[in-house]
């Protein structure tokens, strides 16, 4: 079992029918055996899946979140915590000049990244050269000088050596004559059958050579466990400081990123969505560790997550209006509706607010609207300007118009929300004189 198979254990997990604890401990079980066959260090695997129980034992599901779903976003911020969590990697380098060694194995797109990199720094506003040090796959160095036209960087290469420590250094000495900022070394994949050894002593004799700020491995998405072999050998040839996993846009395999990630301690900072030049992205922890649990799945989780922690916000605000510190406005009633509207249906929208629908106070039709009108009234709202949001007593007539005009609706449904509006404030303002209806509210506060 390696990490990919996650995505087939959360959806059973998901949707499983047997009870909720023995569904979390198998989903443990699988987590470990995943992690370890992908070769995470078994301390490292106890750790994280210590930190989940611990969670589960200490935290609670927010009340709209089912049980379930509460766990797999558990899951979900803990191994993304192990790629780094919210941390995206530092791409800009920390001086300058700064030489980059790319080392890997042939066909995993070395040298498309190395295109892919230098097009992504250039982009930023830097001089950058590429070297291609890679002599021993015939096209490797005419496929860098493509790339090179088309983006217009300078690619250095010696058509006809097979010096590859040679060419590595003048390339490199020559762009630094030319006060390039970054420098790219694109370095060869393979010698030969079974001439792994050769490769790994090449990589060491460039590196000494060229001295880089960087050594930055590139591995197959698709490679799985045995990128922890492969990178473990090239990290003893050339200290590795950083991954770029290439091909992502595949089968979305996880499980060789974190094993080369395990085994050189390195960090993955770019991966390759795709042949196409820009095709490479920053490399974020969360989005990857949502990959492998099952995008779909996870992302739908997350995003409730989301609506709770905005509903909560919301929530708060109202609070703070109805028991004085605030000032109801249309930004808080169109925030308030939105938050709503993705917790269950609008027209509840009224009961669901904090104190004005526990009390009672407000006739039944003017809790009961209807999910048309609120369609409409949102609508309205989107055309009004943010002075308007934050201030609605400047709403006069022919601003109604203009509204009206522009959320495709008739200034008399602009009126009929501008009343419902004063008509709530007015009953804040009631309710703020009942301060001991509040009070009793609000658990004294
Ligand atoms: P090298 O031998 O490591 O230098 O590999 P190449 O750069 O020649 O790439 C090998 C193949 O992989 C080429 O067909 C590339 O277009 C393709 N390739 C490289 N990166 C990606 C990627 O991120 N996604 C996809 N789909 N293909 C890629």
């Amino acid at each position: 079992m390696v990490l990919d198979n996650l995505k087939d254990s959360v959806r059973k997990f998901l949707t499983g029918s047997s009870s909720y604890d023995k569904a979390v401990d198998d989903f443990i079980k699988e987590l470990q055996k995943a992690l370890i066959s992908s070769d995470v260090q078994v301390k490292l695997v106890l750790s994280l899946t210590n930190k989940i129980k611990e969670r589960l034992k200490n935290e609670k599901p927010p009340s709209s979140i089912e049980r379930r779903e509460w766990f797999i976003k558990i899951v979900y911020d803990e191994l993304s915590n192990l790629f780094g969590g919210d941390k995206e990697p530092k791409v800009t380098p920390e001086k300058i000049p700064y030489v980059i060694m790319l080392v890997g194995v042939q066909g995993t797109g070395k040298t498309t990244t190395a295109g892919k990199l230098a097009y992504f720094y250039k982009k930023k506003g830097f001089k950058v050269g590429l070297v291609g040090a890679d002599v021993y796959r015939p096209a490797a160095l005419e496929q860098l000088k493509q790339i090179g036209d088309q983006i217009q960087v300078p690619v250095y290469g010696e058509p006809n050596s097979n010096d590859a420590v040679g060419i590595a250094k003048r390339g490199v000495e020559k762009f630094l004559g030319e006060k390039a900022e970054i420098i790219i070394v694109d370095t060869a994949g393979r010698h030969g059958y079974g001439e792994e050894v050769k490769l790994l002593e090449e990589m060491k004799n460039i590196y000494d050579a060229i001295n880089p700020d960087e050594v930055t491995l590139v591995i197959d998405a698709s490679l799985g466990q045995k990128a922890y072999d492969l990178a473990s050998r090239f990290n003893q040839a050339t200290k590795i400081g950083t991954i770029i996993i290439t091909k992502m846009d595949g089968t979305a395999k996880g499980g060789g990123a974190l094993s080369a990630v395990a085994a050189t301690g390195a960090t993955i900072k770019f991966i390759g969505t795709g042949e196409k030049i820009d095709e490479l992205e920053v490399f974020n922890p969360r989005r990857f560790v949502a990959r492998i649990l099952g995008m779909g799945d996870v992302e739908a989780i997350i995003e409730k997550f989301q609506e709770v922690e905005n509903y909560d916000k919301v929530q708060k605000k109202m609070e703070e209006v109805i028991t004085g510190k605030g000032k109801l406005t249309f930004r808080d009633l169109y925030n308030q509706m939105i938050a709503l509207r993705k917790m269950g249906p609008l027209s509840k929208i009224f009961q669901l607010m904090p104190g004005i629908g526990m009390l009672g106070q407000i006739p039944e039709d003017q809790l009961k609207i209807g999910e048309e009108k609120m369609k409409k009234w949102l609508a309205i709202m989107n055309s009004m300007t943010y002075e308007e949001l934050d201030n609605p007593s400047i709403i006069d007539k022919s601003r109604m118009r203009r509204i009206a005009l522009g959320s495709g609706t008739r200034p008399e449904d602009v009126k009929e929300l501008v009343d419902h509006f004063n008509l709530m404030q007015k009953t804040i303002k009631m309710l703020k004189r009942r301060k001991k209806d509040v009070e009793k509210l609000f658990g004294g506060q």
